[in-house]
């Protein structure tokens, strides 16, 4: 099946205070990521009349699967998830380097594993959708930002960050809650003087003003930006070395230093 047969649809679904639920919609089909709530999809596919295909899910928090019993009690679809994590209706468990296709939508997914959020978080990467494909990445790559180690290490976290880092850089990332503005409030804190964080922060508070998300970001705008992908930079070693009192030895230990600094901010 030829990868353009398909116009790719991504839509935002909104849930709870600040959760995206992704819709992928091709043909009068469609499938969601992180259903965390089920009224919003299943408002969606009764005012569209679209078909839900697949269900798809990065990690087990309640805020991206609680969704899952009622639209599968209505919908008896695949649904894709972690192996390492114990989600009640996964059917077609994951570890990462898995490559998944949804033929109904004509898309395919490399999957990456990327623990440190939880244990086996693991995030869609979509090299064919839209122009410069896309990651649903759940919540370990943020606006700005990265997820919290509930379960993982840093050495964990800052690995699988690694991991989106080296997408290509227009690949857009379609994360799992508007966090961008006040993980920008930080980024401002770890690197003052950047004139790109500086840039970002004014665009983003005229998008959250005007009521627009931030949401789907660019590996590009990320490594500019996100001091959870900057462990090289020299602003963001200095600022993790005055945290630690002496100069990190290495990437694990900038990461390190910068979530627990963003852990009390
Ligand atoms: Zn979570
Ligand atoms: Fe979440």
């Amino acid at each position: 099946m030829g990868e353009n047969c398909f116009v790719i649809e991504i839509l935002a679904l909104h849930a709870f205070d600040d959760n995206y639920i992704w819709l992928l919609r091709a043909g009068g089909h469609v499938a969601v990521v992180d259903p965390g709530d089920a009224a919003p999809v299943l408002r969606h596919l009764e005012t569209s009349g679209d078909r839900l295909c697949a269900i798809l899910a990065t990690h087990h928090h309640g805020d991206h699967v609680g969704g899952l019993a009622e639209l599968l009690a209505r919908f008896p679809v695949p649904v894709y998830g972690p192996v390492l994590e114990n989600i009640p209706g996964v059917s077609q468990p994951l570890s990462g380097g898995e490559h998944i296709e949804l033929p109904e939508i004509g898309v395919e997914f490399d999957i990456i594993a990327v623990p440190g959020h939880t244990r086996g978080h693991i995030a869609y990467y979509g090299p064919s959708l839209g122009d410069d494909g896309a990651v649903f990445c759940g919540d370990t790559l943020f606006g700005a930002g990265c997820g919290r180690l509930f379960e993982g290490t840093p050495a964990q976290m800052q690995d699988s960050l690694a991991k989106l880092a080296v997408l290509p850089a227009p690949t857009l990332v379609y994360c799992a809650h508007e966090y961008t503005q006040s993980n920008l409030r930080f980024a401002m804190a770890v690197e003052p003087g950047s004139i790109a964080v500086q840039r970002r922060s004014e665009n983003t508070a005229r998008d959250r003003a005007a009521g627009r998300a931030t949401i789907p970001t660019s590996i590009h705008a990320e490594l500019a930006t996100n001091p959870f992908l900057r462990w090289d930079a020299p602003a963001v070693r200095a600022a993790a070395a005055s945290r630690l009192g002496h100069v990190p030895a290495d990437a694990v230990e900038t990461f390190t230093a910068i979530r627990e600094w963003k852990n009390r901010f």
